[in-house]
C-alpha cells in the first residue's frame, strides 16, 4: 500500500461508523454522504428522489452506501429507514437530518398562503422531529450518537428568508436544544448546522438565477469575500460535528456564514 493509502486508512475520521443521511440524492446531502463515505462511515441515503438516490450510491460504491426510499414526513418510512440502517450495519452512529425545502419565495406575509406555510413546517420540522426521534430511539439503548440537522443561517437572522422557512429553520435549533438537553444522559449529543447559502437545486429553483447567477449574488452580500460556500463547506462541518472530535459538543448551532449571521443581525 502506497504511503499516502495507508495515512488515510489511519486518519479516516468516521472509520467502523454508521449514517443515515435524510435528502441523501441531491445538493449538500449528496455531498455529505460522499464525504461521510470517503471518511469511512457506511452511509444510507434517505430520500423521495430514487433514481438521484441511486446514481449517488452508484458513485460513492455499494459497499459503503444504500438507498432507502423514504419521505421523512411519514413516521413508518423514517422509522423504517432507521431499523433497515441497523438491520444491515448492526448500529447507528449518526443521524443527519439534512432534507428540508425552501418552499415559495413571496417576500410580503400578505401574500403567503397557509398551504405552502403548512407543507415547508411539515418537512423542515416534522420530518427533523420524526429523524431526530426515530434515530434517540436506537441510540438511547447504545449510549452513544450524534444527530445532526440542516437548519440554516435563517435560524439566526430576519429578512433573509420566507417566513415560513426563517419560522421551520428557527423551530430546527429549538428541537436540538431540547433534545440535547434531554439525550446528553444518554452520551447522544444533539446539534445543528446553519449555512450560509450554497448553489444547489434548491438555490436554483428558489432563486431562478442558475448556479454561477446565484453564487455572484450570495458573494456580493458577503460578510467573508473572497471565498465562495460550496457543499463540501457544510459538509465538513456535518463531518466535524459527527466525528468523536466533537465529543463534547452538543446543543450547539454551527453556523457556517463566514460570519454574515454577526453583521447582519436584521437584515434587509
Ligand atoms: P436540495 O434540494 O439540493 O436537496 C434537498 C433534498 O431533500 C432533495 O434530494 C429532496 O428530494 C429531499 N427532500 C425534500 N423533501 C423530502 C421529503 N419529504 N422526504 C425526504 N427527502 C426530501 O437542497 P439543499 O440546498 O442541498 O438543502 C439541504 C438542506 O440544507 C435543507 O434543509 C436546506 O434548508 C438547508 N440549507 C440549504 C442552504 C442552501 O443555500 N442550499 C442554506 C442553508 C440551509
Amino acid at each position: 500500500m502506497a504511503t499516502s493509502s495507508i495515512l488515510s486508512a489511519v486518519t479516516r475520521r468516521l472509520e467502523g461508523k454508521v449514517a443515515v443521511i435524510t435528502g441523501g440524492a441531491s445538493g449538500i446531502g449528496a455531498c455529505t454522504a460522499k464525504v461521510f463515505a470517503k471518511q469511512g462511515a457506511k452511509v444510507v441515503i434517505a430520500d423521495i428522489q430514487d433514481e438521484l438516490g441511486h446514481s449517488v450510491v452508484e458513485s460513492i460504491g455499494k459497499s459503503n452506501s444504500s438507498y432507502v426510499h423514504c419521505d421523512i414526513t411519514n413516521e413508518s418510512h423514517v422509522k423504517n429507514v432507521i431499523d433497515q440502517a441497523v438491520a444491515t450495519h448492526g448500529k447507528l452512529d449518526i443521524m443527519f437530518n439534512n432534507a428540508g425545502i425552501g418552499g415559495e419565495n413571496k417576500p410580503r406575509i400578505v401574500d403567503n398562503g397557509k398551504d405552502n406555510f403548512e407543507r415547508v413546517l411539515k418537512i423542515n420540522v416534522t420530518g427533523v422531529f420524526l429523524g431526530i426521534k426515530h434515530a434517540a430511539r436506537v441510540m438511547i439503548p447504545a449510549r452513544s450518537g450524534s444527530i445532526i440537522s440542516n437548519a440554516s443561517a435563517a435560524s439566526g437572522i430576519s429578512g433573509v428568508a420566507p417566513h415560513a422557512y426563517t419560522c421551520s429553520k428557527h423551530a430546527v435549533v429549538g428541537l436540538t436544544k431540547n433534545t440535547a438537553v434531554e439525550l446528553g444522559q444518554f452520551g447522544i449529543r444533539v446539534n445543528c448546522l446553519s449555512p450560509y447559502a450554497v448553489a444547489t437545486p434548491a438555490t436554483n429553483e428558489y432563486s431562478g438565477m442558475g448556479d454561477e447567477g446565484f453564487e455572484n449574488f450570495v458573494n456580493s452580500i458577503a460578510n467573508l469575500k473572497g471565498v465562495t460556500l460550496k457543499p463540501e463547506d457544510v459538509a465538513n462541518s456535518a463531518l466535524y460535528l459527527a466525528s468523536d472530535e466533537a465529543k463534547y459538543v452538543s446543543g450547539h448551532n454551527l453556523f457556517v456564514d463566514g460570519g454574515f449571521t454577526i453583521v447582519n443581525p436584521s437584515f434587509g
